[in-house]
C-alpha cells in the first residue's frame, strides 16, 4: 500500500528549453525528477528569461511532480588545490542555488570533491571551507551533499567522510544527504544484502544526525564491492540486483524517500523499462 504514495522518477534532459524536461518526466510517468539546470559541462552562466521560468513553474504544477531536484554540474570541484578552480566552483555552485531557486526548486544536489594529488585530509578540509564561504551566501537551506564512489580521488565516500566534511558547518549550510546506491555499493556498502543496508542507515543515523537522507540516486552498479569505479547499470543488471533492489525498496526506514534513477539511456525505452522494474518491485512489497 505504502507504494502507492512513493515518489519515482528519472534525471532528465533539459534540451531545447527546460520546461521541455517537466513534459518529458510527464510522459514517463515520473511524480519526481531531477534536471542539470544549464549544460553541466560549460562555466557559462546563463539564467533562463521570463517565460521559460513561469512555463517550466506551471508544468511541475500542473503535474504534480515533487519534489524536484537540481544535480550541479559536473565541472565543480570544491576540493581543488588550484585557487582558481576553487574559487570558480564556489561560485557555480552558488549559481546552481541562485537558479534552482528561481526555477522554484529548493534542492541542489552536490558533490563533495576530488583530491587531485593531494591528500585527502587536505581535500576534506577544502571542501569544508568552501562550504563554509558558500553558506554564507545562500539564503535559504537547499545543498544537498551526495555519496561517491570513491573513484580517482573522489571524497565523500563514506558516510564517515561525508561527516567529516559537514562537520561544524552552520546548521543550516547543509539540508540532507543524497545516497546513490550504486556510488554506496562501490564503494563497499554491500546493498545486496539487508545487513549491508542496515549498516548504511545506522551509519546515517550515528554520524549525520540530525541530518535527513532526503532522496536516493537509484542506480544498479556495474562495479563490484568496493571496486570504487562509478559505472551505473540498469536496476536490476548489476551486482546490486533486483533482489538487493527488493530489499532496499522495502526498507522500512527508506519508504518515504523519493528515487530518482540515473540509469544509462540511449533512448526512452532505457528510462520506460528500468522505472517499469522499480514499480513492479514496490507493488510486490
Ligand atoms: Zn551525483
Ligand atoms: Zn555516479
Amino acid at each position: 500500500m505504502k507504494g502507492i504514495s512513493r515518489r519515482v522518477g528519472v534525471h532528465t534532459s533539459i534540451s531545447g528549453g527546460i520546461h521541455l524536461s517537466v513534459k518529458r518526466a510527464h510522459k514517463l510517468g515520473c511524480t519526481t525528477m531531477q534536471i542539470f539546470s544549464h549544460n553541466p559541462r560549460s562555466w557559462r552562466k546563463r539564467y533562463p528569461n521570463a517565460e521559460e521560468i513561469e512555463l517550466f513553474r506551471n508544468l511541475i504544477q500542473e503535474n504534480n511532480i515533487t519534489p524536484v531536484f537540481v544535480h550541479a554540474s559536473y565541472l565543480i570541484n570544491l576540493s581543488s588545490a588550484e585557487k582558481e578552480l576553487w574559487r570558480k566552483s564556489i561560485d557555480m555552485l552558488l549559481y546552481e542555488t541562485e537558479l534552482a531557486d528561481i526555477l522554484g526548486i529548493d534542492s541542489v544536489i552536490f558533490h563533495p570533491g576530488r583530491a587531485s594529488g593531494q591528500s585527502r585530509q587536505y581535500a576534506i578540509k577544502r571542501t569544508r571551507e568552501a562550504l563554509r564561504q558558500l553558506c554564507k551566501e545562500i539564503r535559504k537551506n537547499i545543498l544537498i551533499i551526495e555519496n561517491t564512489a570513491g573513484q580517482r580521488g573522489e571524497i565523500g565516500s563514506t558516510i564517515e567522510e561525508i561527516a567529516e566534511i559537514v562537520s561544524s558547518l552552520p546548521s543550516r549550510c547543509i539540508k540532507g544527504i543524497c545516497i546513490d546506491t550504486a556510488h554506496a555499493f562501490a564503494s563497499g556498502y554491500d546493498l545486496s544484502t539487508y545487513e549491508g543496508i542496515q549498516l548504511l542507515i545506522e551509519e546515517i543515523k550515528r554520524l549525520l544526525s540530525p541530518l535527513p537522507l532526503l532522496v536516493l540516486h537509484l542506480n544498479d552498479s556495474k562495479a563490484s564491492l568496493g571496486g570504487r569505479i562509478d559505472r551505473h547499470e540498469h536496476i536490476g543488471k548489476g551486482y546490486i540486483g533486483r533482489e538487493g533492489f527488493r530489499k532496499i525498496l522495502s526498507h522500512p526506514e527508506l519508504s518515504e524517500i523519493p528515487l530518482i534513477l540515473e540509469t544509462p539511456k540511449t533512448s526512452d525505452e532505457d528510462d520506460i523499462k528500468n522505472l517499469a522494474l522499480v514499480r513492479e518491485i514496490i507493488k510486490t512489497i
